[in-house]
C-alpha cells in the first residue's frame, strides 16, 4: 500500500468532522482526534488511546501524521533558540524561538515568539538576504507550516523534567510518554511571525489555511492579532489579505523608501513599485483599521542617510505606520554591511524628529545567525550542528 500524501493536520475541523461523517462514526470523535493533534500533540496514530483501533486504523490508512526531524538546535544567550528542521523529502527549513522576559531569579517568561518559514528557499532573491541565496525550491504544505509550532511546543514538552528552568511556562508543563510518542500538553507559542525563510504572501493558500488552524481554538489558539505575516511587498496579495476576515497583522520589508533603493536591493520592486505598494498598504489599513509595521534594515552607504530617513518617514507617516530599524545581520558571502552603532542612533532620531514611531531592534539571537535563512545555510554549507532527533 502507498503510504498516504495527505497529512490530517492540513485539514480543518470541519473537514475532519465531514470525513468522519462519510465514515459513520459520531459527531465528537472529530474533537478527539483534534485534542490529539493540537492539545496533546501526538505524533502517532497509536498514542490517540480513547479512539476505537477500527478508527485509528482508517486513519492511518487514509491519513499521514508526518513528523520533522531536529537536524539542529542552536541556542543564543537571550535565550533565542533556532531550529533547523528536516521535512519527509529531505528538505530543510528554520524556526526561530524568541522568548521574552527571560525567566531570571524564577520570573516566569510569558512571551514567546516562533518565527516560522514558510518555502524552501525563496525566489524573490533580495540581495542581502541568505534565503534566497539558493533559490527557490517548493511551497511549504499546510501541515509543515502547522507543525512547526507543534513540534517546537513538542521540544519544550521534552525539555519539561530538565531541573534549569522548572517553571518557565505560566501554566507548567505535563508530561506523559504513551509508547515512544511524546505527549507535550504545553501551550508554549503566543506571538507568531511568519518571517522565516520564503515569501509567505507567495504561498498564500497553504499559508492562509496553516493561519487559519493555528489560529482555531481547536488548533494552536493562537489569536489572530498576535500573528503577523510579513511580505517584501507581493501588492496584489496584500490586496487579497485585506479582503480576508481574520484581523492578521501585516509587516512589510521595505528597507528601502525609495525606488532607488529598493530596486538595487529587492528585485520585487520592478514589478511592484514603492507608488503601488504604499497604495496597497493604505488600501490593507482602510479595510482592517490595522496599522502595518515597517521593517527597515540598515545597510552601510545603501538606504541609512539622511535622505533615506526622510523618504521612509514619508512613507511612514502616510500610513501612520511604526518604523522596526534592524541592524543588519551579516552573512557570508554577501559584500552588505551594517553601519556603525552612532549612524543607527542617528537614524533612530531623524525618524523620531519627524515623528515617526520608530524602534531601533537590538538583533536578538545575532550570535546564532537568527536572521531568515542563516541557519540552513551554513548546514548546507556543511558546518553541521547537533545530531539529528525525532521530535
Ligand atoms: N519574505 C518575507 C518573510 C521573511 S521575513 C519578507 O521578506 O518579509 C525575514 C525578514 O528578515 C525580512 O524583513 C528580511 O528582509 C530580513 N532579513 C533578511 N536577511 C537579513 C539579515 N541578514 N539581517 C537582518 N534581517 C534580514
Ligand atoms: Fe525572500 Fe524575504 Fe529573503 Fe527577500 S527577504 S529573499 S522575500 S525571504
Amino acid at each position: 500500500m502507498q503510504p498516504p500524501q495527505r497529512d490530517i493536520r492540513s485539514l480543518l475541523r470541519a473537514e475532519i468532522r465531514q470525513q468522519l461523517a462519510v465514515w459513520r462514526e459520531p459527531a465528537y470523535r472529530a474533537d478527539q482526534v483534534l485534542d490529539w493533534l493540537y492539545r496533546r500533540r501526538v505524533t502517532s496514530w497509536e498514542g490517540m488511546t480513547n479512539l476505537p483501533k477500527s478508527l485509528r486504523r482508517k486513519l492511518y490508512e487514509s491519513y499521514a501524521l508526518n513528523g520533522v526531524l531536529l537536524k539542529a538546535l542552536q541556542g543564543a544567550d537571550d535565550t533565542t533558540r533556532k531550529f533547523l528542521w528536516q521535512l519527509p523529502d529531505g528538505a530543510l527549513i528554520e524556526s526561530v524561538l524568541i522568548s521574552a522576559n527571560p525567566a531570571l531569579y524564577g520570573e516566569p517568561s510569558d512571551r514567546h515568539t516562533l518565527c516560522v518559514s514558510t518555502q524552501v528557499g525563496c525566489a524573490y532573491g533580495c540581495k542581502f538576504c541568505a534565503s534566497g541565496l539558493d533559490g527557490w525550491k517548493r511551497n511549504l504544505g499546510v501541515e509543515e507550516i502547522v507543525n512547526q509550532v507543534l513540534a517546537v511546543e513538542r521540544w519544550r514538552g521534552g525539555q519539561a523534567d530538565q531541573p534549569a528552568h522548572p517553571q518557565d511556562e505560566a501554566g507548567g508543563v505535563s508530561e506523559t510518554r504513551v509508547g515512544r510518542t511524546v505527549i507535550a500538553d504545553v501551550r508554549l507559542v503566543n506571538n507568531l511571525v511568519i518571517m522565516g525563510m520564503g515569501e509567505p504572501l507567495a504561498n498564500y493558500d497553504h499559508l492562509l489555511k496553516a493561519l487559519r488552524i493555528l489560529n482555531a481554538p481547536w488548533g494552536g489558539g493562537i489569536g489572530a492579532r498576535k500573528i503577523t505575516v510579513s511580505t517584501s511587498g507581493l501588492v496584489p496579495q496584500i490586496r487579497r489579505l485585506a479582503e480576508e476576515s481574520e484581523q492578521f497583522q501585516l509587516a512589510i520589508s521595505l528597507h528601502g523608501a525609495t525606488d532607488a533603493v529598493r530596486d538595487r536591493i529587492m528585485p520585487v520592486n520592478r514589478k511592484h513599485p514603492v507608488r503601488e505598494l504604499l497604495a496597497a498598504c493604505e488600501y490593507y489599513q482602510e479595510r482592517k483599521g490595522r496599522m502595518i509595521t515597517l521593517e527597515y534594515i540598515l545597510l552601510a552607504g545603501v538606504n541609512d542617510a539622511s535622505e533615506h530617513m526622510q523618504a521612509l518617514a514619508e512613507f511612514a507617516t502616510r500610513l501612520s505606520a511604526k518604523v522596526n530599524l534592524i541592524p543588519y545581520n551579516r552573512v557570508a558571502g554577501l559584500p552588505w554591511e551594517c553601519p556603525a552603532e552612532p549612524i543607527q542612533e542617528a537614524c533612530r532620531t531623524q525618524l523620531q524628529n519627524r515623528g515617526v514611531k520608530v524602534t531601533l531592534r537590538r538583533e536578538k539571537g545575532g550570535d546564532i545567525g537568527a536572521a531568515c535563512g542563516q541557519l540552513r545555510l551554513r548546514t548546507l554549507r556543511d558546518l553541521g550542528g547537533r545530531p539529528p532527533e525525532s521530535v
